[in-house]
């Protein structure tokens, strides 16, 4: 039977993003979430000279479907894992925050240093989980990564008078520019990352534990380059990342 009304078709427009900032910084819950997210963006940005710098914000002690792993052996294994993609993709500093895997909490302690990390590094963009994704399940310590960063950034970082017991020795208050979200929904811009591609897959072939089998040419290789030339159709390039951006007020 033919579906008697027309279906509603959502024309999606992304805005190129083509400037390449001198700082950015990638926020995510767990050990290869950053490369899965953004992992495209930042290779090319760090190829350009931006300064990257990560925030784990777990352990990723529960990543393991092996009965016979322990956490702690799991926490070791992705550490070295993530060293390895963030030296790939060109990372300058990686600031891990040792909660354990699946039980952040969005609370006043992580937004504390999430705030720190900003006001530390004081990068024009941030990346991270999109929190407000409804279109499937989406791990918990995403969400509140999402919305701590969000949070984070505005007010917290910028306002003196949120955590000033943090403005000594130089650290300042300090206002970001662009928070640009993975998994959204409704994405709405896009980076070329034609020249990136590779790296990110390549950076992602470190985490073994996770992605077993990721090579150049394999299944899963195939299926990840789809996804960024389906995003790129229409643009006059091959690979895209998309993302959801917000932008503070100037
Ligand atoms: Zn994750």
């Amino acid at each position: 039977m033919t579906y008697p009304f027309s279906t509603p078709t959502t024309v999606t427009k992304y805005e190129q993003i083509t400037e390449t900032p001198e700082r950015a910084m990638v926020i995510f819950a767990h050990p290869d979430d950053a490369e899965i997210g953004a992992g495209a963006t930042a290779a090319l940005w760090a190829s350009r000279g931006c300064e990257i710098t990560y925030v784990q914000c777990t352990t990723g002690s529960s990543g393991s479907n092996d009965i016979e792993m322990t956490s702690e052996r799991i926490v070791a294994i992705r550490a070295a894992e993530q060293r390895a993609a963030a030296d790939a993709i060109g990372v300058s500093d990686i600031v891990i925050l040792n909660h354990p895997d699946g039980e952040l909490e969005a609370d006043r302690v992580f937004l504390g240093e999430v705030v720190h990390a900003l006001r530390k590094y004081r990068p024009q963009v941030v990346f991270t989980h999109d929190q407000h994704r409804v279109n499937g399940f989406q791990h918990r310590d995403h969400r509140h990564v999402g919305i701590t960063v969000q949070d984070a950034i505005y007010p917290y970082a910028r306002d003196h008078l949120h955590f000033s017991d943090q403005l000594v020795n130089g650290l300042e208050p300090y206002k970001v520019k662009h928070l640009f979200f993975w998994g959204a929904d409704q994405s709405d811009v896009i980076v070329d990352v034609s020249d990136s591609v590779d790296t990110k897959i390549d950076a992602l072939s470190k985490h073994e534990s996770q992605i077993p089998g990721l090579s150049f040419g394999s299944d899963m290789d195939r299926r990840m380059r789809s996804r960024h030339e389906d995003a790129a159709k229409g643009y006059g390039f091959k690979y895209g990342e998309i993302f959801r951006r917000l932008t503070a007020r100037a």
